[in-house]
């Protein structure tokens, strides 16, 4: 063999080890939840689940426990979680710059869809005598920690009864795993929280101790849900809780995955693709997610679609 052959031979084969496909590092996305007792976490983990499943040599979801929707909003807009899951009262607020947010909009926000309800729920066990909210007066209340949806709600409950907070309640900021835990251990006496039935947060007191789950129906919260369009008013099924054996009048917001817009589209689009092409597979992973269906989800959003789902949405003819 020539020297010259040696050598287009050498490069010849150069050539194809360099060709040869190496294999991409799949990319890391990081999920928000909110309490690991909650359902956000659950939505943050049974998404990550099938995107590693079906998507696995492209990507590595990680589901993550947060603070919950205030905390998520906030995480999405710096950049530092992918998605994340967010009350549609909050992305509203956030998105419009109202509230939590007064004067400076999260201008990034972006809508991907919508998942099941949420009912804004005040749980206190039976033995505290509290049959109303007006009851809860000097009573140790938890109203849920700042980063979470839930404690606006309260808020929002407690203003509209005409309680104050600081003064006719001993308000605690508990995260919701441990506002469970201190509703069983008796160190307080009743909490606020917003989140899709069923909740492990409400089954697991519901099976220790007791509850009462007392009726948000006042006057006043009916015309707040009929002035903003993303409130409902709505019922707690009797049986959807041990002990509870009658409808819980209440109002309701939506929980909604967002991302951020620098969030890139083939990122969006991929989450989305696998989400609708396995919706049965996610319907299945948690008894909140029964009733899901992609009518609805495309429904109850503020920020507007994240192009890499509204690329998906109209392929299938839903935009
Ligand atoms: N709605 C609650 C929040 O915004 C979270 C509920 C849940 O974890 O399912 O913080």
């Amino acid at each position: 063999m020539s020297f010259k052959r040696i050598i287009v031979s050498l490069v010849a084969i150069a050539g194809l080890l360099t060709a040869a496909p190496s294999a991409k590092a799949a990319q890391d996305i990081l999920f928000g939840g909110a309490s690991i007792t909650g359902v956000y976490y659950q939505v943050a983990l049974q998404i990550s689940g099938l995107m590693n499943k079906y998507q696995g040599e492209n990507y590595n979801y990680v589901g993550r426990p947060t603070g919950g929707s205030v905390f998520n909003i906030n995480a999405i807009e710096r950049g530092a979680f992918d998605f994340g899951v967010a009350q549609s009262d909050r992305n509203w607020q956030a998105y419009h710059g109202k509230a939590d947010w007064e004067g400076r909009p999260m201008e990034d926000l972006r809508s991907v869809f919508s998942m099941h309800p949420e009912t804004v729920m005040l749980v206190t066990r039976k033995d505290t005598g509290i049959e109303n909210v007006a009851d809860i007066k000097g009573k140790r209340v938890n109203i849920g920690n700042p980063g979470s949806g839930q404690r606006h709600n309260a808020q929002d409950v407690l203003r509209i009864y005409g309680i104050d907070e600081n003064r006719d309640i001993r308000a605690e900021g508990l995260q919701q795993h441990e506002a469970s835990r201190a509703l069983v251990d008796r160190k307080i006496d009743a909490f606020f929280y917003t989140v899709g039935n069923p909740s492990a947060a409400i089954e697991e007191p519901a099976t220790s101790v007791d509850i009462r789950m007392i009726p948000l129906n006042h006057e006043k919260i009916r015309e707040m849900v009929d002035e903003n369009p993303y409130y409902i008013m709505t019922k707690i099924p009797a049986g959807t809780y041990r002990g509870v054996d009658y409808d819980v009048e209440t109002y309701a917001v939506t929980a909604t995955v967002i991302t951020n817009r620098n969030v890139a589209d083939d990122v969006v689009y991929d989450m989305v693709k696998a989400v609708f092409e396995n919706l049965e597979e996610l319907k299945a992973s948690h008894a909140a997610f029964r009733h899901l269906n992609p009518e609805e989800m495309l429904q109850g959003l503020s920020a507007p679609f994240h192009p890499g789902a509204e690329k998906y949405y109209r392929e299938r003819g839903w935009l």
